[in-house]
């Protein structure tokens, strides 16, 4: 770090911090203190919280401590032992910075601080009240430091009032301790709520055993790893690649909120509009409508590309180079998609008999696949972007191809299959202008509702892009001279009036023709109970082995089961 003493800032420093409150609720106390922590190269971390925060909020670490001559001073503004010039402002490569946490906590809280430095005989003990330090003496400790805040913002009254339930307050704390148990995989978190221990970390330094203790072991099995692969020089010679890595979940491993990106800066943790843009810019169309991916992404780059002291929380960060960070980040993600969508496999019902003497009929059933598959195991994670070549067996119930593949026998659904298929189709043919259009011979009206004109005619032109020709006739009423020819055979009134109403859903105006092109590949496609014939399905199959993502459908749906020969083994009790 370089920098090992306290010391305060002069103020021409000082001055360039971004100024303002930390302590905005208890979160912030207890992130601040874990920083310091981490700052400090602690491996264990325990935070202790009662009350909400509000009672008592302690954080016990075994890092470097701070030399007994120095304690108050810490709680002094301005007061760092991390930077010293205006240089280093430009160059931080710690947490902190600023100098204010601890006289900020300070001025709205009792604060008790124990510290040992490793070199020290034994501990010193300060307590801070309203800002005044007293009673230091020493105190028995290993190395490290613990700082208990008690009764925050107990003569504040009015910022009190503001304060939430102690459950939503603590809410708050877990996610802090739980994004930095994320960043810091070998540090040892213990966080202890009202006295129950709400989360442990190992400290092993993997981040899949975080992810265990955090969204449990089917996620840590299924998410993706992410790296940025190296491409050789970059294109703007000027801008040294990102370096990204973290984990992405696959499109069949979903939450409902957008609560589940966890993004870090050369390990900070930041909020950026712009980041989780790029990671659900890469699920494009993989993803059902309301669905959010969980991804941890750590993203490093030379100090001088970020700027951390933007706010006083340090959460936000500007980058000298937005579009190089957030088409790297994108690319990556997609790269991990990609290569890792896996072919759900069938998951056993319940275990099959050790070794069964008269073998009942073995049952097996798809375990839940739409929310989340069967997890392929850690080491093997089943990276073919594409398919085998399958060997069409036949139709099942109307609705499913069996076909025959290296690894056993695939159930493809075949309405999913077709819509990648059409949706794959038309995306190219609109790229190129040339969308394949069906004129009606016969005289097909259309009534619309007030709302479905507006989009038609607010989206007449890109509508027509696409091979959809209207003219009035009447009172919401329009004359249908062409469709897209996907479209050919379909009820094309019942189509159009969906599509429009696909047109409607959604608030993010930019992704309407995505949704337009899923909802004429969802109306073009074949339904689940149209019988096939054998070339026809061998046709399919063609076909969707050529589109990019032939395993999920454009909602974000498997299109193919795995039934694998090892699973047939077992069930028929061969091993
Ligand atoms: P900043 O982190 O911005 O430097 P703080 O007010 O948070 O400012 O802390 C002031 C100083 O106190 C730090 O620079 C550091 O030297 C020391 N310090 C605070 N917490 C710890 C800790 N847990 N372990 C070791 N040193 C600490
Ligand atoms: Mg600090």
């Amino acid at each position: 770090m370089g920098v090992t003493e306290i010391r305060v800032l002069m103020p021409e420093v000082a001055s360039k911090i971004a100024a303002g409150e930390v302590v905005e609720r208890p979160a912030s106390v207890v992130k601040e203190l874990v920083e310091n922590s981490l700052d400090a190269n602690a491996t264990q971390i325990t935070i202790e919280v009662r009350g909400g925060g509000v009672n008592l909020i302690r954080v016990v670490d075994n890092g470097a401590g701070i030399p007994s001559g120095q304690v108050e001073l810490a709680f002094r503004r301005y007061a760092t032992s991390k930077i010293n010039t205006l240089a280093d402002l430009g160059n931080i490569v710690s947490l902190g910075f600023r100098g204010e946490a601890l006289p900020s906590i300070a001025a709205v809280a009792e604060v008790d601080i124990l510290t040992r430095t490793a070199d020290e005989e034994a501990g010193t003990y300060l307590e801070m009240r309203d800002g005044l330090g007293r009673g230091k003496g020493q105190r028995g400790r290993p190395p490290g430091t613990t700082i208990a805040v008690r009764n925050l913002l107990r003569n504040f009254p009015a910022r009190l009032k503001f304060l939430k339930s102690s459950a939503t307050e603590n809410g708050h704390i877990a996610t802090v301790v739980s994004q930095y148990s994320l960043a810091f995989p070998e540090v040892r978190f213990t966080l202890l709520l009202e006295g129950r221990a709400a989360l442990r970390t190992p400290g092993s330094g993997n981040l899949r055993d975080v992810l265990l203790e955090l969204y449990g072991l089917e996620v840590a099995q299924a998410m993706l790893e992410v790296a940025a692969r190296d491409e050789g020089p970059p294109a703007e010679a000027m801008a040294p690649l990102p370096q990204v890595s973290g984990v992405v979940s696959p499109p069949s491993v979903t939450r409902s909120g957008r609560g589940y990106l966890s993004f870090f800066v050369n390990r900070r943790w930041v909020n950026s509009r712009m980041l989780a843009r790029a990671v659900e810019e890469a699920y494009h169309a993989l993803l059902m409508a309301g669905k959010h991916p969980i991804a941890v992404i750590n993203i490093s780059l030379p100090t001088q590309d970020v700027d951390v002291n933007v706010h006083p929380t340090k959460t936000e960060v500007r980058f000298r180079q937005e579009g190089v960070i957030f088409s790297t980040l994108q690319r990556v993600v997609r790269g991990a998609l990609v290569a890792g969508a896996p072919v759900p496999r069938i998951a056993a019902a319940q275990p099959p008999p050790p070794s069964p003497r008269v073998p009942g009929p073995t049952l097996w059933a798809p375990g839940s696949i739409e929310a989340s598959p069967p997890a392929p195991p850690l080491a093997a994670p089943f990276p073919q972007a594409s398919l085998p070549i399958l060997r069409v067996l036949g139709q099942l119930s109307g609705s499913y191809i069996l076909a025959e593949g290296p690894e056993g026998l695939y159930l493809i659904d075949q309405h999913a299959a077709h819509e990648r298929v059409l949706c794959d189709r038309v995306r190219a043919q609109r790229q190129r202008q040339e969308v394949e259009v069906q004129g009606l011979l016969e005289l097909v009206t259309i009534e619309v509702t007030a709302r479905q004109e507006e989009l038609l005619k607010g989206h007449g032109e890109a509508l027509s892009g696409y091979g959809f020709a209207l003219e009035p006739f009447g009172v919401r009423t329009y004359l249908v001279r062409t469709v897209p020819a996907i479209l050919r055979g379909r009820d094309v009134p019942q189509a159009i009036r969906e599509v429009l109403d696909s047109l409607a859903e959604g608030d993010a105006a930019s992704d309407w023709e995505e949704r337009l092109v899923i909802s004429l590949a969802c109306h073009g496609a074949v339904r689940a109970g149209d019988t096939l014939s054998p070339e026809e399905m061998r046709e399919l199959v063609r076909q969707l082995e050529q589109t990019a993502h032939p395993h999920t459908c454009p909602h974000g749906r498997p299109t193919m089961i795995l039934l694998s020969a090892g699973q047939l083994e077992k069930g028929f009790g061969r091993r």
